[in-house]
């Protein structure tokens, strides 16, 4: 089980507000992708791999390895330099990262996507969400959500060093998320207004309450989720899911289940989502489209024949050869 979230001991926060303490920030989950997608290990690594800055990074390594999800190991290169490796709990991340992979694929207008081949059938496993006891499909439609009386949001706070980054510029990043799931994903604030509109709130008083948010903080999120077609608004000035922001509720699911997995929760601040049809608290699953097998980190794989490494982009760029630094298999957002 890991630590709690953030300093000053926050455990009785809730689950979800837990979690986003430590993922919600476009770096962390950029790290953790990388090591899961390219088997990133050192410092060295991703920094060359993400063009991020040392000072950044460092920090974010720092917060993972404190987190518990990633833990390190000493060896010698003429000094003493530290290997990151996932720990069981980071690789329990594994179903939440491959489930925004597939909502970017469904929703966010990305036809250069790699797909995740299914080694047990050999096709693309196109993931829909499950139950893991009757493995039907599930969609926020037949679920049933229950919030605990202290699963609150409140005081999930914005530390200094999580200011949004998502509008900076830098490199372009071929693997990396779309600018949709870092709009949703990439602050925790963001991610709590999504998270509380598919617990069912929808007007502007009830987000301010139920987050404890800023009215111009929410402001610019509920218009950022507008302009991203994700919330609508309507004449009774209430804010609905479309559809695209209904399924981001397989992402919110594995967030969920993977906080009340690691994380010290107490009972009365978990949300407990049941699925209606077969009434039992959802483990949610990835299911092949293919073969409807229940997907398995080691089972499935990414085709990165056609990513160029960090290293070789760089060359290319200082060869002036611009055409490398984008291969097309792994093009960017259309959007
Ligand atoms: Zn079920
Ligand atoms: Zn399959």
């Amino acid at each position: 089980m890991l630590r709690a979230a953030a300093d000053g001991a926050n455990s009785d926060l809730s689950a979800i507000g837990q979690a986003l303490g430590m993922l919600g920030d476009r770096w962390v989950l950029l790290i953790v992708q990388r090591a899961f997608l390219l088997r990133v290990r050192t410092f060295a690594g991703w920094r060359d791999e993400l063009g991020i800055s040392e000072s950044v990074l460092a920090t974010r390594l720092k917060e993972l390895v404190r987190h518990g999800i990633l833990g390190t190991t000493a060896y010698r290169d003429g000094r003493t330099r530290y290997e990151y490796r996932l720990t069981d709990a980071g690789l329990g991340l594994w179903s939440f990262l491959l489930a925004i992979h597939s909502w970017e694929r469904d929703w966010a207008d990305r036809p250069g996507l790699l797909a995740p081949m299914h080694d047990t059938c050999g096709h693309d496993a196109r993931p829909y969400l499950a139950c893991g006891t009757c493995r039907e499909p599930v969609t926020a439609r037949e679920t049933a959500t229950d919030v605990g009386p202290r699963a609150s949001f409140i005081r999930i706070g914005l530390p200094r060093h999580h200011r949004r980054t998502l509008r900076s510029g830098g490199r372009p990043d071929y693997l990396g998320y779309c600018p949709h799931s870092m709009e949703i994903l990439g602050d925790r604030w963001s991610t709590a207004v999504l998270a509380a509109a598919l617990l069912g709130v929808k007007r502007f008083i009830d987000f301010q309450s139920r987050l404890g948010i800023a009215p111009s903080v929410l402001t610019d999120r509920l218009r950022r989720f507008v302009e991203v077609g994700v919330l609508t608004p309507d004449e009774g000035r209430l804010y609905r899911l479309t559809d695209k922001g209904l399924a981001f509720f397989e992402v919110f699911a594995f967030l969920v289940d993977w906080a009340h997995r690691e994380l010290p929760v107490p009972e009365d601040a978990r949300i407990t989502i049941t699925h209606r049809p077969c009434a039992t608290v959802l483990r949610p699953v990835l299911v092949c489209r293919a073969c409807d097998g229940v997907l398995e980190r080691r089972r499935v794989h990414f085709d990165l024949s056609g990513y160029e490494p960090a290293a070789r982009r760089e060359s290319a760029r200082d060869r002036q050869e611009p055409a490398a630094v984008a291969p097309p298999r792994v093009a960017g957002c259309a959007s």
